[in-house]
């Protein structure tokens, strides 16, 4: 079947008039860091030029400012400034002339992390760094001609159009909420006053660049607030930006300080695209959709539905710059879908770590700096270990050219995100594996699996370098009674090779325990497969559509019926060490099933009673009838130790490298670049 055939709606051009898109998927804005590092213009001409040639219709770049308080680091408000984005455009547009690129014009508002922030009232954000500055009226007229001015110099330096963000929590969207705008002058009280800001935005930029630009208007279709923006208001927003000048309306969801998931891997894919779908048949532009849309079929089930006229993925085309080449070339199975997991992304950017990447694809945002060209004279390279260190070394060592075979003990690839794939809301691991294992038959590495190598074999087999990516132990915490049959290593709790009782202690409480708290305490179908789950366990009510989407009462969870303890010795909150933009995802959830979160916990014994603990210094015993050990692991590198006895050359990746602080990113990134070198 040809892709035409598989995704129609994908690859049917849309034709505004003046301008013409060539399939209806784009490259959503994301904030790369980027945008104000030193290096970062012909960085990012590398960054997107890569996307233009992978087949996207249009490039929205990562947000920038229009003046200095508008708080993030690029700006663009100069001609000199404008001839710095002529790399970007004209890169992109040398890649591939059809290809648009729009730039994202952001003011970050109230967020800006500068005391010289502004918005409509000093009105602090939970999320933000400082109160704002209240814009008096001659403050206003200039962010107008600011907006203007930074949309006339993205016209000088080339690009295709602008895009507004008009939502999340940013200046324009804190005109539109009641609880950011107490003014009651002309800008602020009634909806009108409240949506004359956003709407002259677009007035003075229409004006400012002519008919023939795209101007697209990103608007918050549910902001997720408690008092947020009702659907008539989102109505009549859309009708009144259309009129003032935009040619496409997009859909954003969620205010940042919201809190209620949009992105995470833990929401189903495309679950808010229904809501742009009511929005659509309101409006007379297209409209784009977004979020958790991650492949081919998801994007053309929800343009066959009429839920959007164009989709947006962002995240994806991190992992995958070549995602629509390779829908229309029926090469899907060899997409690196984008997981949702946000730890290299927008972990990266909300974290202060400026710049981003991607989990699955370091590359990512690295074009010019790792590269993987292909080598004159091949090597032969055993790779021990199918976890994802030896999978990202084995198929990048394997496109370059060399000869890899590939040794894990287990009867298949994936090593421990076999385990990670089991959990619920991690559903999106698995196409990290279909990835590899597709990768790994096309680029002909040679498989032997259930064959735990050793290095006296290896010697035998003659290669010329071994990477050893063994992985790791789980540690067993010395404790008296850690060896009673009521504890259970996290693999085996897992792997379920044990029945779990209905009292459990989990001693550890890392991104591994809170996994493991989230097997034992779930009941159901997983909410990340299902949207009705997902929106009733969030409060999200998709049907009435209540201000800011959301009801303001979380309902009760789904939940075994287990009483569990999650632990850990440090005493502080539990959670730390998760993801900046996820881990509170998964501590309200826990909350919500009746985890028991307990810091401070020294372990004493384990018997038939139970777990015995002091809890900041107070005797306590979990009578529990299962333990579970998450305690962290140690590197696994005896084979290492052997080969270099051996005189054999091996390199060392991944938790086999160093087990602290080991997540698949770090294994992935070490991996790869080791694989550039090799
Ligand atoms: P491993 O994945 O441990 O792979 C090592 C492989 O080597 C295994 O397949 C093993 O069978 C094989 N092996 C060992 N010795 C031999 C031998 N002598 N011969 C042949 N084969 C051998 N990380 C994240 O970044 N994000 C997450 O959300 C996340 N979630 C997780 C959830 C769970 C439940 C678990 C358990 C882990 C999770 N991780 C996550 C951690 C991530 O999976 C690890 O960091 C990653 O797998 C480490 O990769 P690795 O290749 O170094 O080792
Ligand atoms: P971890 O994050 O290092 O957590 C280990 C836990 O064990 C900590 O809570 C630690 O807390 C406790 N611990 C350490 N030594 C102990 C001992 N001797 N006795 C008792 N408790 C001990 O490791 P992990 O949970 O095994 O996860 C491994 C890696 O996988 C992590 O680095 C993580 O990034 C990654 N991962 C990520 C995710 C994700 O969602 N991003 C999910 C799963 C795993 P105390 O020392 O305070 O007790
Ligand atoms: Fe997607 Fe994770 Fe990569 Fe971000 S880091 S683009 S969420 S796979």
């Amino acid at each position: 079947m040809n892709a035409s055939t598989r995704y129609p709606h994908v690859f049917t051009p849309l034709d505004l008039g003046f301008v013409r898109l060539k399939n209806r998927i784009l490259m959503g804005s994301m904030h790369t860091g980027l945008e104000e590092a030193p290096d970062g213009f012909p960085r990012m001409a590398a960054y997107y030029a890569e996307r233009a040639r992978g087949g996207v219709g249009m490039i929205i770049t990562g947000g920038i400012a229009p003046n200095a308080e508008a708080g993030v680091g690029g700006k663009l408000s100069t001609p000199v400034e404008a001839a710095q984005h002529r790399l970007i455009t004209e890169a992109v547009h040398g890649a591939d002339a059809s290809v648009k690129i729009v730039m994202q014009i952001l003011h970050t508002g109230a967020l800006a992390g500068t005391p010289a922030c502004v918005a409509p009232s000093p009105v602090k954000s939970r999320i933000g760094r400082f109160t704002p500055n209240e814009l008096d009226e001659a403050g206003i007229q200039k962010q107008l001609a600011d907006f203007a001015n930074c949309a006339a110099m993205a016209q000088r330096a080339g690009y295709d159009g602008v895009e507004i963000i008009g939502s999340a929590g940013y200046l324009l969207s804190t005109f539109l909420v009641q609880k950011t705008n107490l003014r009651t002058d002309r800008w602020g009280g009634s909806w009108e006053n409240r949506m004359r800001f956003p709407v002259e935005v677009v007035r003075r930029v229409r004006a400012a660049v002519g008919e023939r630009f795209l101007l697209i208007f990103r608007i918050a279709a549910m902001d997720m607030l408690d008092g947020g923006l009702a659907w008539d208001e989102i109505v009549s927003l859309g009708h009144a930006v259309v009129d003032a000048g935009a040619n496409i309306v997009s859909t954003h969801f969620c205010w940042h300080e919201a809190p209620v998931p949009t992105i995470a891997t833990m929401v189903p894919r495309a679950a808010f695209a229904q809501v742009t779908g009511r929005l659509r048949r309101e409006l007379k532009v297209p409209m784009i959709t977004s979020n958790r849309i991650n492949m081919p079929q998801v994007a053309e089930d929800v343009l066959a539905r009429g839920d959007a006229d164009l989709v947006s993925m962002a995240r994806p085309m991190l992992a995958d710059p070549e995602l629509v080449n390779k829908a229309r070339e029926g090469r899907e199975d060899q997409i690196n879908t984008c997981i949702g997991c946000n730890q290299a992304c927008l972990d990266h950017t909300f974290g202060g770590r400026l710049q981003v990447s991607c989990l699955v694809n370091p590359r990512a945002c690295n074009e010019t700096l790792l590269n993987y060209p292909p080598v004159r004279t091949p090597k032969r390279i055993a790779v021990v270990g199918a976890g994802p260190a030896g999978l990202a070394f084995a198929t990048t060592a394997a496109q370059r050219g060399h000869h890899v075979t590939l040794f894990d003990a287990a009867a298949e690839i994936g090593g421990q995100f076999n385990l990670a794939k089991r959990i619920p809301g991690k559903e999106e691991f698995h196409e990290t594996l279909r990835y590899y294992r597709t990768m790994l038959a096309r680029l002909g590495a040679v498989q032997r699996l259930n064959t735990r190598a050793d290095a006296a074999a290896l010697q035998a087999q003659g290669f010329d370098e071994v990477v050893v990516a063994t992985g790791i132990a789980p540690r067993t915490p010395d404790i008296p009674g850690i060896e009673h049959p009521m504890v259970l290593p996290y693999i085996d709790a897992i792997l379920g090779r044990k029945p779990i009782g209905r009292r459990v202690a989990i001693i550890g409480a890392g991104g591994i325990g809170f996994d493991v708290a989230e097997l034992v305490s779930h009941a159901g179908t997983s909410a990340a497969l299902d949207i009705e789950i997902f929106a009733r366990e969030w409060g999200i009510d998709f049907k009435n559509h209540p201000r800011g989407g959301v009801t303001g009462v979380l309902p009760q969870v789904a939940r075994a019926d287990r009483e569990v303890f999650l632990l850990q010795r440090k005493a502080e909150a539990l959670g730390k060490t998760l993801g900046r933009t996820t881990g509170w995802t998964h501590r309200m959830v826990l909350q919500r099933r009746g985890v028991v979160m307990i810091g401070g916990v020294d372990y004493l014994k384990i018997d038939d009673a139970g777990l015995h603990t002091r809890v900041n210094g107070e005797p306590r015993l979990f009578e529990v009838d299962t333990v579970i050990v998450c305690a962290g692991q140690t590197p696994l590198r005896t084979l290492y130790d052997e080969l270099q006895h051996a005189g054999m050359k091996a390199h060392l990746v991944g938790g086999a490298y160093e087990a602290a602080e080991l997540d698949a990113k770090r294994a992935i990134d070490q991996a790869s670049r080791l694989a550039a070198e090799v």
